[in-house]
This record gives C-alpha cells, sequence and structure tokens, in this order.
C-alpha cells in the first residue's frame, strides 16, 4: 500500500538492475545484454521489470534470446507470470474458434466455442471473474461475479461512442470480487487498484494460491522449484516420452525425471523450445515436429496505438477515487463484424478508462510551471480519458523461433531465435486503430486529444501464442485436438501454444480453459488405460 513518493526510487529497479528500454527493443543486437550499454548493469530485464517484479522476471544474462526483436517478458518462479498478469479474462467465441470460415484466411480451429464453453464456465466459478453480461458475439459473456463501475467520464465516452454503434463495457477481471469457496489463500477484492504488484490478498488470480497450494494441500503434488528442463527424453523401447531432464538451478545437478505422462507448461515459447532441444534418433527436428511447424505460426497481439484526451464536463470539478478496481474498461471489436473493412481483415479491441489515478501521469504533458502549473494539473486530473489497442496479429507460418545454432543461457540449453515480424495487415489495421481512437475521442467531445500512432516492439503484448499448433492432421500441426503430440501421445501442452489463432482477446483465460478440457481427456485416458 506504498505511497510513489515512499518509495525510494519510484517503483523503478535498484541503480544496479535496469529494464530494456522499449527503444532500445528497435535498435539493440541481440542477445539485448550484451551490448555495452547494458552489459555494465548487474541484471537485465525485458521492459516487466520494476520494483514489484524484479525478482520474478528473468535476467536477460542468464535468459538470451537472440534474432529479430522480441520484447519477451518470463518469469522463472512458481506461478510464472500470473503472479503480476493484466488480469484481463476475456473468452475466445465462436468468432475466433471460427475465424478462418468467415474471412476465407488460414485454418479454423479444429474445436469450437461449444467444445471449450463448458471449461469456461468452471475457470469461471472455481477463479472467479468480474465482469457484466452483454450478449456480445465477438466476446462471450461467462458467470461473473461482482462488476467494476465506469466512472464519470468514462458513461460520458460509453454514451458518445454508443451512438456510433461501438461498446464500452466494464473490464472483464480475472478477480474474485464476490469471493470464492473451497480456498483458504484467497480474499475478495477490495478495490485497492494495488494489482500490478501482485495482490497480496490474492483477490487476483494467480496460480499459486488459486491452484497450487491448494493442489499441494491434498498431498498429492509434489511442487520441486529450482527445476529447469532441458528436455523431454524418449524410451526407445516403447516409443514414447520417458520423463523430463532436469537442471538443479543451483547445483547444476542434471537429472531424469521418469514419467508415464508428460504435460509441458511452461507458457507458449518455452514449451516450444523444450520439444525443440528433445532431439532423438527418431525425433532429428525435436519431439512432436514431424511436420515442421513446431515453433512456426508466431503470433501474438499488436499493440502501440492509443489515444487520450480531457472529457469537458469533468475538467475543473473534484478529484474522485478511480482507480480502485482491477482492471479498466472495455471496447469490444467492432471492425469486420458484419462489415468488411476495405483495408485488412480481422479486428482489434481497445482497453482503458479515465478518471483520477493516483499518479496523476498526464502532469507530464501539461506545460507552464509554478502556480498555474499546478493549477492546471488539478483542473484536468479528474477529466483523463485514454484507450489503447490490441489488434489480432495473424498466424503465419514463417513467424517462427527455432534453436540457436550457437548462444545458449546459463543452464547450457540452447536459446530461442526468433524471426518474426509484423505483416502489412498488422501495419494496415494499427492505421485504423490510431484513427478510430481519434475518432472516438472527437465524438466524446475531448480536449487535447493525444493521438500515439508507433507500434510498440514485437511481444509487447506479453501474449505469444501458437508455436506448436493443434489441427487433426499430423502434416499440418503439431498437437490434436486435446493439446496432444501427433508424435508422441504420451506428452500435453498445457500453455498457448496449441492455439491456431488468438483473436484480440487476452490469453490467459483461454490457457485455463483449454488446460482443464485437456486433463480432463487425460485423466479419461488414464483411466481406460488408453493413454
Ligand atoms: C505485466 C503482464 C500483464 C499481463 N496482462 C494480461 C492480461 O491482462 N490478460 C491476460 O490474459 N494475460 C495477461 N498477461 C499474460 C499472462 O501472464 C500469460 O498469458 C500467462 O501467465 C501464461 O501462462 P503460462 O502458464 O502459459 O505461462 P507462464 O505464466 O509464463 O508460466 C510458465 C511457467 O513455466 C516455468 N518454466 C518455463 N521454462 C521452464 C523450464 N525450462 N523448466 C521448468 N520450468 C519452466 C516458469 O518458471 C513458469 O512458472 C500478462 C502478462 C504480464 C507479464
Ligand atoms: S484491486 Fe487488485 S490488488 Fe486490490 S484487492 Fe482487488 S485484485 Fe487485489
Amino acid at each position: 500500500m506504498e505511497w510513489p513518493y515512499a518509495s525510494p526510487r519510484r517503483f523503478r529497479m535498484p541503480p544496479d538492475h535496469r529494464p530494456i528500454a522499449v527503444a532500445e527493443y528497435n535498435f539493440l543486437d541481440r542477445p539485448y545484454a550484451n551490448n555495452p550499454e547494458l552489459a555494465r548493469h548487474k541484471k537485465v530485464t525485458s521492459y516487466g521489470g520494476n520494483t514489484f517484479t524484479r525478482n520474478w522476471v528473468v535476467d536477460e544474462k542468464e535468459h538470451p534470446t537472440t534474432g529479430t526483436p522480441y520484447s519477451w517478458v518470463r518469469a522463472r518462479v512458481l506461478g510464472g507470470k500470473t503472479n503480476f498478469w493484466g488480469r484481463g479474462a476475456l473468452r475466445y467465441g465462436p468468432m475466433q474458434f471460427g475465424a478462418a470460415s468467415r474471412d476465407g484466411y488460414d485454418v479454423d480451429w479444429p474445436i469450437t466455442y461449444e467444445d471449450v464453453k463448458p471449461y469456461y464456465d468452471k475457470v469461471d466459478v472455481l477463479l472467479g471473474c468480474s465482469g457484466t453480461k452483454e450478449n456480445l458475439e465477438q466476446v462471450p459473456d461467462g458467470i461473473f461475479q461482482r462488476p467494476s463501475k465506469l466512472n464519470c467520464v468514462e458513461v460520458t465516452f460509453q454514451r458518445a461512442i454508443a451512438k456510433m454503434g461501438r461498446r464500452y463495457i466494464p473490464g472483464r477481471a480475472g478477480v474474485t470480487t464476490d469471493g470464492v469457496l473451497n480456498n483458504k489463500y484467497r480474499t475478495r477484492c477490495l478495490g485497492r487498484g494495488r494489482c500490478g504488484r501482485g495482490c497480496d490478498i490474492g483477490a487476483a488470480f494467480h496460480s499459486p494460491t488459486a491452484l497450487i497450494y491448494p493442489a499441494r494441500d491434498t498431498g498429492n503434488l509434489t511442487i520441486r522449484p529450482y527445476s529447469v528442463v532441458s528436455e523431454v527424453f524418449l524410451d526407445e523401447a516403447t516409443g514414447r516420452a520417458g520423463g523430463v531432464r532436469v537442471i538443479d538451478a543451483n547445483t547444476r545437478e542434471v537429472m531424469d525425471f521418469k514419467a508415464k505422462v508428460v504435460v509441458l507448461g511452461a507458457g507458449c515459447l518455452d514449451s516450444t523450445r523444450i520439444l525443440l532441444h528433445s532431439k532423438s534418433a527418431r525425433h532429428p527436428q525435436g519431439m512432436g515436429n514431424s511436420s515442421g511447424l513446431l515453433g512456426g505460426y508466431l503470433s501474438e497481439h499488436v499493440m502501440g496505438p492509443r489515444g487520450s484526451g480531457f472529457i469537458p464536463s469533468r475538467i475543473g470539478t473534484e478529484p474522485t477515487l478511480d482507480d480502485g478496481r482491477p482492471v479498466t474498461p472495455y471496447v469490444p471489436r467492432f471492425r469486420n463484424m458484419a462489415d468488411k473493412h476495405p483495408d485488412f481483415i480481422r479486428g482489434y479491441h481497445f482497453q482503458g478508462g479515465g478518471g483520477s489515478y493516483e499518479y496523476p501521469g498526464m502532469a507530464h504533458d501539461i506545460p507552464g510551471f509554478g502556480k498555474a502549473f499546478k493549477s492546471s494539473v488539478r483542473k484536468h486530473y479528474p477529466a483523463l480519458l485514454s484507450i489503447g489497442g490490441f489488434g489480432e496479429v495473424l498466424p503465419r507460418k514463417e513467424n517462427r523461433v527455432s534453436l540457436d545454432a550457437f548462444v545458449k543461457d546459463a543452464w547450457g540449453i540452447p536459446v530461442l531465435r526468433f524471426d518474426y515480424r509484423f505483416g502489412d495487415n498488422e501495419i494496415r489495421m494499427a492505421k485504423d486503430m490510431a484513427d478510430s481512437a481519434e475518432e472516438m475521442l472527437r465524438a466524446a467531445g475531448a480536449e487535447n486529444i493525444k493521438i500515439e500512432r508507433d507500434l510498440l516492439p514485437p511481444g509487447w503484448s506479453i501474449h505469444e501464442i501458437g508455436t506448436a499448433r493443434m489441427g487433426d492432421d499430423p502434416k499440418t500441426s503439431v498437437t490434436d485436438r486435446f493439446c496432444r503430440l501427433h508424435d508422441v501421445p504420451n506428452v500435453y501442452l498445457a500453455d498457448a501454444a496449441p492455439f491456431v489463432s488468438g483473436g484480440t482477446q487476452n490469453t490467459t483465460w483461454s490457457i485455463l480453459a483449454l488446460c482443464w478440457r485437456t486433463m480432463d481427456h487425460l485423466k479419461e485416458g488414464l483411466r481406460k488405460g488408453e493413454v
């Protein structure tokens, strides 16, 4: 509950630690931490590093990457990135699972929304999801707990864009606002707005408090931290996976953990890396890679275009406490719904809100000094509204990761080499994102409108998906419709690697729903003796 001024470094990392800055992704050679500008720092992290996250995000010196720029945020800790995720909890719907049938690009998922819907429902109930029923085709409703409310500037914006046929709805948060049953590690949200620091009362969904500790308490789960998986090894006699090879992160001891079934959930890109590194005579290109597609179709969301302005009806009024909620509101996708945009396929959504936040960041953009400056900051403080876009990156085979032939991480495991670029569709879509942000702010009568048109670096969305895509044909996909490798039937994936395409939605709620579906399939397979 610390105020910004009480923090010795205003939440920045210690002086000898340094996150990579946004612009640096565009010009620093890879591996980033080798650059002289960064090499002198003791620890270098992705842009995700700050006072609160610094012990979660990895040191780029230990975990380098090569190839094209990619701002890959990783957390090698229990619970991974869910410890400090943004809590935007959105479902994919029929429009996402059947995206190719709508516009002819690429392929549909082999499964439909109806296959996954029961699992989204279970996830909502077990973990808690706050939101409002809206009956929208582009982002289905869930089983919601108490929603957050729009504040004054947001209601003005909502009314203005409603006239354009666009919606502005309370954010959907992976947070329990009414409490969940049977979990002593979690408490309902108190609306303190400190979520980015990791919610210390367990209202926000974090894997440890919501899933791992309760599982451990059953006595059926052993957790072994500091265990770096380097590969899945093959049982040559059966052609099945025999278990995982592990390097102890502290002692460097190499151990084989034998298993009947291996479930990889190291995050989309690290699971892919483990499989690429799992080479054998039978799987010379890596395990599960007979199609040659493992690592391909890397996708995420293109970000950067955004806009802000001051809503006149709130200029000069009293500030209110507007950031005491776990997520900001949401403009659901409105492009390529019933209409067809001439310049691009698929779509984007906006996240963002307004009102008085703890720190009046807009003060940096207000000219002047002294008394007049302070008065202007106070006057505009309650009136700011800002939104930023998340656009679907089309899955493309050539956007891929592979193992670097030379560079290894601190444990001697080859690192990922990125070959990833935004395409023409994303660039045209991003232009429209900026244009429509401006159009909506104008419709709301905003003053002093600022529009950012530049793209953020690849990877910025932290929504990587697709590098072991699912499908029914082993020649064109890596896993089957239950996220099981076509080539090795006792290896499953429990992250976003099997996703076929991503829509505009943030990924975590879909990872959880699909994981639950996969585990049900595995459980049934084990019961029947088929796995
Ligand atoms: C700041 C931030 C904001 C975000 N906001 C949102 C949001 O609003 N909505 C949303 O849906 N998503 C959001 N995300 C993304 C979200 O955090 C991820 O989608 C989610 O955490 C992915 O879960 P995962 O289990 O697949 O991977 P991770 O959370 O990355 O977990 C992977 C785990 O695997 C472990 N691991 C990796 N490699 C190895 C190895 N070789 N051996 C052993 N263990 C290994 C790691 O230690 C980690 O525990 C955000 C992320 C960040 C960082
Ligand atoms: S607002 Fe965020 S930090 Fe505060 S209780 Fe709710 S989820 Fe936790």
